[in-house]
């Protein structure tokens, strides 16, 4: 039990073992000063509220028979009593038959008497300043945000597990997730994905003997750039495996772009008996005795899936001249709003569910509206290039030669290999570019194309070791950390450094950290950023690494580009196309496309000009 989603999850299970159909979490403070478990489960009586305490008084371990585990979450029988170990932990529950609710505490292990209380059938945990007498592990415990973020990610994953049971997410106050019971099929994903990707999920079913797979997987045009968005349930428990994702990322080869991962949902059944979960319990790994097979049949159903959604992801520029069309995700011109360009805040405030990011949601990928002349613009101006460049991230982007520049621009639009053959028009609400050909139109959304190019440079990039992003802190920084994350810390120390971070063990429980990436270092939470990428890559299992950094890069990406309601030169514009050709960039690192196409044939039917 080493952080607040750990509790919160062992009282969830709790809560499901009781048959709850609604069960609502609250904390304060990322769970550190108080978290409460609320749910309209059987109760318990006052005897088993006397013992539920007390370490092994569990009623699950055997059924009739005698020794088979029964089917239930927990069995360990000591959740409660390690949690009334380490907190101040009120634990109130009315069975349906009694009259009144019995209330028992334990203060750090130490128990009151048993007491009724009043309240409505069901079971209530209320756990109060964990590891407060624990000074060593409550010195560990990470900022709010991240330990809300981690017990966020647990409901949403009971959410998805159980779509019919009501969970309810409250920190400070605030509801801040609520999943729609009445959800169906694909929209159970909801939770985890977004409803707005999980409506447009493609589905996955395969069964061969007793091993059976089913779910939902993004199209190749939805992809993320990164692997968290995809899970794994083993007979209804999450788990996270390697054989199973490799299956999954070699049936979308082709498919998928280079660096950008599908998102999704497995639900795997196979008889308990043929595979070995808990291998390493915290890892929620698995051991399959038939590997070969679960791997075969999970191979097959993604790639019939992605097959039949006949989207096969090839590089604009390579691609003949028509098939450009096809790439990109066409969308009905008129159902594009125009935005408010004034404001930057379009957001529903009265909406009191306020849905906390999912992790690959960076903060930054939601453009901002900047004022005209903003520093982009200024910037280039005073640049001495002798070619109209963008903004570039000085140590890794390539300058556009003067006479490569020319002849794309000489290119005749009958033979275009991609966006330097359109004819620019302008800019739509200084946020998409506007080009066209004789038969096609092409809105770009420029933050996200120019964050593309920026991010597939930077990627390349961080691995030549020549160039460095990195720039000195004048006072280096120290935070604490554990002894586990220290160690972990020199697995990683390359990574940091090709992401321009230099950080160091400083004694048996410190980290201090002596540069930052150059744009980070004149921002007032630029070393605060740098923390954080540095706990994310220590976090990071080996096998998440890759994407936890491209993740990162993703967010330098992000923060580089230009931004949503910037005014451009028309050299700017068309520097812009040019890099994207340069680059054959299809999606921004998000996974969002960044060119929708209107042909010519489309427009003319809108206008009645063509059936
Ligand atoms: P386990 O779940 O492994 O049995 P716990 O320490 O989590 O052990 O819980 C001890 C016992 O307390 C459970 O076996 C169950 O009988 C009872 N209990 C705990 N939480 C609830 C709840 N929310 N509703 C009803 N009974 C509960
Ligand atoms: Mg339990």
């Amino acid at each position: 039990m080493e952080r607040p989603a750990s509790v919160v999850k062992e009282l969830m299970e709790n809560a499901i073992d009781a048959g709850a159909s609604s069960i609502t979490v609250e904390v304060e403070e990322g769970g550190k000063r108080l978290l409460r478990v609320l749910d309209n489960g059987c109760g318990m009586p006052r005897e088993d509220v006397e013992l539920a305490l007390v370490p092994h008084a569990t009623s699950k371990i055997y059924d009739e028979k005698g020794l088979k585990k029964i089917e239930t979450l927990g069995f360990r029988g000591e959740a409660l009593a390690s949690i009334g170990a380490v907190s101040e932990l009120t634990l109130s529950s009315r069975s349906a038959k009694s009259v009144t609710g019995w209330q028992i505490r334990s203060i750090f292990g130490r128990f009151k008497k048993v007491k009724p209380t009043g309240m409505p059938p069901g079971t209530e945990a209320l756990v109060e300043n964990i590891f407060l007498e624990i000074p060593a592990r409550l010195k560990f415990l990470k900022r709010r945000q991240t330990e809300l973020s981690h017990i966020a990610m647990k409901v949403r994953i009971f959410a998805v597990i159980y779509p019919h049971i009501q969970f309810k997410l409250i920190s400070e106050g605030r509801v801040l997730f609520r999943n729609n019971t009445s959800a169906q099929g694909p929209e159970k994903l909801t939770p985890l994905i977004g409803e707005d990707l999980s409506r447009r999920l493609l589905k996955i079913s395969s069964q061969e003997k007793q091993l059976r797979i089913k779910g939902y997987i993004s199209s190749p045009t939805d992809c993320r750039s990164s692997s968290r968005a995809f899970y794994f349930f083993l007979n209804g428990r999450p788990v996270s495996d390697k054989l199973l994702w490799k299956a999954v990322m070699e049936a979308g080869r082709g498919f998928f772009m280079k660096g950008s991962y599908p998102a999704g949902a497995v639900y795997i059944e196979i008889p308990p008996e043929l595979v070995d979960v808990n291998v390493h319990p915290a890892k929620h790994e698995v051991r399959f005795h038939d590997s070969n097979q679960i791997f075969r049949l999970m191979f097959q159903a993604i790639k019939r899936t992605l097959e039949s959604s006949g989207n096969r992801d090839e590089s604009i520029s390579t691609t003949a001249k028509d098939s450009l069309g096809d790439n990109i995700a066409v969308s009905n011109f008129s159902s594009h709003k125009q935005k408010n360009s004034a404001s930057g805040t379009d957001t529903d405030s009265e909406n009191s569910v306020q849905e906390i990011p999912l992790p690959w949601e960076k903060k930054g990928e939601k453009t901002r509206k900047f004022p005209l002349n903003s520093s982009f613009t200024e910037h280039t101006s005073e640049q001495k290039h002798v070619s109209p460049t963008l903004p570039s991230y000085s140590d890794v982007s390539r300058e556009i030669d003067k006479n490569e520049y020319k002849n794309s621009k000489d290119i005749g639009q009958g033979s275009y290999t991609g966006y330097s053959s359109f004819d620019i028009i302008g800019q739509f609400d200084a946020t998409y570019v506007i080009a066209q050909t004789e038969n096609k139109l092409v809105l770009v959304d420029q933050h996200a194309a120019h964050e593309a190019i920026l991010f597939k440079r930077m990627m390349r990039e961080i691995k030549n070791s020549e160039s460095s992003i990195s720039q000195p802190l004048v006072f280096p920084e120290v935070v604490e950390r554990s002894p586990s994350d220290i160690a972990r810390l020199e697995s990683v120390t390359g990574q940091l450094k090709d992401l321009g971070i230099a950080a160091e063990k400083f004694g048996d429980a410190q980290i201090i950290i002596k540069a930052i990436p150059y744009f980070l270092a004149n921002e007032k939470e630029g070393v605060k950023e740098a923390v954080n990428i540095i706990d994310s890559l220590i976090e990071s299992p080996d096998t998440q690494i890759d994407s936890t950094i491209h993740e990162i890069v993703a967010s330098f990406a992000c923060r580089l580009a230009i931004k949503a309601g910037q005014l451009l030169k028309d050299e700017e514009l068309r520097s812009l196309f040019f890099e994207m050709d340069e680059e054959s960039v299809k999606h921004c690192p998000h996974g969002r496309p960044i060119a929708h196409i209107i042909t010519l044939d489309e427009i003319e039917k809108k206008f009645g000009r063509k059936k």
